[in-house]
């Protein structure tokens, strides 16, 4: 099975394509992850992507397209994966379908997790990454149980740098104009499911886990 994450950043995309990928046993494909793992190997796409993603804007789609074919490449995704933040373009959209068909697979679902924007703004103004291990907190929401480190491995707990409010303004409007039209793009392919995506975590889990039964 593959499925699709989609929504505005801070939607819960990662707390739920985790959660996801363990119900499923699939990997859990983040493209911000990758990126960002790119950027700190200082690797030759990391080089070339980093502004980009420090202002909040979208990497080229023939960038994206070739870092999502390659992690497909890994026996992992033999039987599925948990795709969070791609595709971001009606571009990357069709060129996902591509690939997709290439390696005889298909994408069954597209969840649409559907939040405000006053909620994006709270969530992305407390959210905490682990350093270790990826784990994400929320100061007032998800709290860790110790102050700064992570409850999982123990890692240091920090602010992503694209996470400031002036970026994160950019990232609302980047999504509106380019992520957005995805929504009708899958509705009419019948695979859309919207998902309130406020209230608990653990409400909103038990929606995106229906959504994929
Ligand atoms: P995305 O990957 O879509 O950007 P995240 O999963 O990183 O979103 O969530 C953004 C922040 O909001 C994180 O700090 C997370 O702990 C918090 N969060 C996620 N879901 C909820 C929720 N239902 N209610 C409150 N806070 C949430
Ligand atoms: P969020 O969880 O807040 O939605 P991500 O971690 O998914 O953010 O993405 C962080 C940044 O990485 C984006 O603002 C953008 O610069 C870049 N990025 C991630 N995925 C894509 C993509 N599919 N296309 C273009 N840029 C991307």
């Amino acid at each position: 099975m593959n499925v699709v994450l989609l929504g505005p950043p801070g939607a819960g995309k990662g707390t739920h394509g985790s959660a996801l990928s363990r119900h499923l046993g699939l990997p859990h494909i983040s493209t911000g992850d990758l990126l960002r793992e790119a950027i700190a190997a200082g690797n030759s796409v990391g080089h070339r992507v980093e502004s980009i993603v420090a202002e909040g804007r979208l990497v080229p789609d023939e960038i994206m397209a070739e870092m999502v074919r390659e992690r497909f490449q890994a026996p992992d995704t033999s039987g599925g994966c948990i795709l969070d933040g791609y595709p971001r373009t009606l571009e990357q959209a069709r060129m996902l379908e591509t690939i997709l068909e290439e390696l005889h697979r298909r994408l069954d679902r597209v969840l649409n997790l559907v939040v405000d924007d006053e909620e994006i703004v709270r969530r992305l103004s407390g959210r905490r990454v682990c350093e270790g291990c990826g784990a994400l907190f929320h100061i007032d929401n998800a709290p860790p149980r110790r102050a700064g480190r992570c409850d999982t491995c123990g890692g240091e707990l920090s602010r992503r740098t694209d996470d400031d409010p002036e970026v994160v303004r950019r990232r609302m409007k980047v999504y509106r104009k380019s992520t957005e039209p995805l929504v009708a793009f899958y509705r009419a392919q019948e695979i859309l499911r919207e998902i309130d995506a406020i209230g608990p975590v653990a409400d909103v889990r038990e929606r995106v886990l229906g959504a994929v039964a």
